[in-house]
């Protein structure tokens, strides 16, 4: 069929039957993402739904080429094309080259750039589109201009946030609050200031309310996650992947591609569906996070975290083996600094010899552990932990009552009980009940603070023994002495 169609004039005369085979492809690629969504839903399927989803893009991806080229008289010889050949291959070689490169822990930041780079896209399509028109046919009717309005508008603020919370992951930017005089009220200039370019931009379309909307919402971006603190950042992420999503939903309004629409309101309920999930993990509301007052804990108060102090126990990998070796329930609470140390084997292993020996092992997942939704999920599949053993925080939180030890690798902020007072970064958090075992090990390198920047009151607590190893070799030398006591 394609190659009867290189010949132009039979193209012109198939243009129809092509489009036809393309809406269908287009719809084949739709049940794709859909069952590909469905599939994510369970780690034991996710890496299938990931496959599917991709199969489904890339038809996708095809399908719009071989409806330009039709378009095009199937002319691939013009420079047009010679571009759009260039661009896509320098586009995927840098997904695919950056994808396989980066490394798990910096899996957020990539995740980040994407987001930005899919929102700038999405509004420069919006852009390119809308100038077109502006030097060209005209024809701005209202079916027209909402999109293009709404897309600049989602897709800037997509962008400069999303680099800004790249920069604040990566540490290039400070992962503390940062706001400056005026800083609230210039947001709320921003936002007032891009929606009503968007509805000048629709009243009396030209380019100077665009430019409007572009600046308003580029400033937006910016101002609305700077005062974001590090615990809070999970939920501005999963904000701005929804908006990625809402942005590509638009573009597909403005250029009329259906699967661009499908693909993008797709991607825009995941993503919201994941915010509504960070923010109840975190205890926070969606609204208080896009206006701000956030990353400062509830601000109930002046009630300080407890003074410093305390005596921390300091014991090492003989005194947790024996605490192991005659423990009848365990809980194993993994966090970002597993995922840093790469321990992920390891902690399986002590998983999977305890439960030879007749313990009970659970790994208590938080929501927000690690640096990305689904970190410690990710982490421990392929360590090939067993699905029933990973316990959600509401499941899991019943268990500590009756829990013998808790091994807490790398774990912090979603361990520290400062979260259940008000007046700090992370109040309202709910966390792991750690603390209500009957005896807790922490392996951390240092009593250094998590992400938060909150020391952890959890390391003082009277039964508490502190490990301090980096996580990787700590659990090797565990598992050494350990298994002498099993023999
Ligand atoms: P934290 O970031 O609070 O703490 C991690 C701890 O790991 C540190 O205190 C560090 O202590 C320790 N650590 C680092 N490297 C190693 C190593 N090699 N071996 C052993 N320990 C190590 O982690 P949590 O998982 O408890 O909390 C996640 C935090 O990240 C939350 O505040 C969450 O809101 C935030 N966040 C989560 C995102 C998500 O989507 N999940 C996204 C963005 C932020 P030491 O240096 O002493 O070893």
């Amino acid at each position: 069929m394609l190659v009867m169609a290189l010949d132009p004039e039979v193209a012109t005369a198939n243009l129809t039957t092509v489009e036809t085979i393309v809406k269908l492809v287009y719809l084949l690629a739709a049940v794709g993402f859909v069952m590909g969504l469905h599939l994510m839903r369970s780690p034991a399927t996710a890496r299938k739904g990931n496959l599917l989803s991709a199969a489904g893009m890339t038809l996708a991806v095809a399908m719009t080429v071989v409806l330009l080229l039709g378009t095009d008289g199937f002319d691939v010889t013009t420079w047009g094309w010679i571009a759009v050949g260039s661009g896509a291959l320098v586009g995927s070689l840098a997904g695919v080259i950056s994808a396989l490169k980066v490394q798990m822990t910096d899996m957020p930041q990539l995740v980040s750039i994407f987001n930005a780079v899919g929102g700038g896209a999405a509004a420069l399509v919006a852009v390119v589109d809308f100038v077109h028109r502006v030097w060209g046919p005209g024809g701005f009717e209202m079916a027209f201009t909402v999109p293009v309005g709404l897309d600049i508008l989602i897709g800037t603020v997509t962008f400069s946030g999303s680099i800004i919370a790249a920069g604040k992951l990566q540490g290039i930017v400070s992962g503390a609050p940062i706001t400056f005089f005026g800083s609230r009220l210039l947001l709320i200039a921003s936002a007032l200031g891009g929606i009503g370019g968007v509805v000048w931009l629709v009243v009396d379309p030209g380019m100077l309310p665009l430019i409007v909307v572009a600046i308003a919402a580029f400033a937006f971006g910016i101002l609305m996650v700077l005062p974001i603190g590090g615990a809070d950042m999970p939920v501005v992420v999963s904000l701005l992947n929804a908006f990625t999503g809402l942005a590509v939903a638009m573009a597909g309004f403005v250029v009329d591609n259906t699967i661009l629409i499908v693909a993008g309101a797709l991607v825009g309920a995941s993503g919201s569906i994941l915010t509504k999930l960070m923010a109840d993990a975190m205890n926070r509301s969606i609204m208080s996070i896009m206006v701000g007052g956030y990353g400062t804990g509830d601000g109930g108060g002046a009630v300080a975290a407890p003074a410093g102090g305390g005596t921390v126990h300091v014991i090492g990998a003989e005194d947790v083996a024996i605490q192991l070796a005659y423990a009848q329930k365990v809980i194993i609470v993994p966090g970002y600094g597993l995922a840093a140390a790469q321990a992920q084997r390891e902690a399986g292993e002590l998983g999977s010899l305890l439960e030879k020996h007749g313990v009970t092992v659970y790994y208590a997942i938080h929501p927000v552990a690690g640096r990305m939704p689904g970190h410690m999920n990710v982490l421990l599949a392929e360590a090939d932990v067993p699905y029933t053993q990973l316990k959600e925080m509401e499941e899991v939180n019943g268990e500590f009552d009756s829990c013998d030890v808790s091994v807490v690798i790398g774990a912090n902020d979603v361990t520290n009980p400062a979260a259940r007072r008000p007046g700090n970064a992370i109040s309202g958090m709910p966390i792991l009940d750690v603390d209500h075992s009957k005896s807790i090990v922490v392996i951390k390198r240092s009593l250094g603070h998590g992400y938060a920047g909150m020391d952890n009151e959890l390391y003082t607590n009277p039964k508490t023994g502190m490990f301090l190893s980096d996580a990787k070799k700590g659990l090797s030398e565990l598992l050494q002495v350990i298994g002498g006591y099993f023999e």
